[in-house]
């Protein structure tokens, strides 16, 4: 199984918090993932782990 096919897709509406998986409501830790030139922020639940992609992709600088 590859990286993506594990991620969650998510629409956040007023706010996400909360894991759709066990429930853990204090946020989440983030990753990137390489997209071409940019990265996919991937948050991640501290509690199990599950990991979801709302959408959030950043440009880093050139080197
Ligand atoms: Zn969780």
């Amino acid at each position: 199984m590859s990286v993506a096919e594990k991620i969650k897709t998510v629409q956040v509406q007023d706010e996400f918090r909360t894991c759709l998986v066990c429930g853990y409501d204090m946020g989440f830790q983030t990753s990137v993932v390489r997209a071409g030139a940019a990265v996919r922020v991937i948050l991640i639940c501290p509690e199990c782990g599950a990991r979801f992609d709302i959408g959030w992709t950043v440009n880093l600088p050139k080197e």
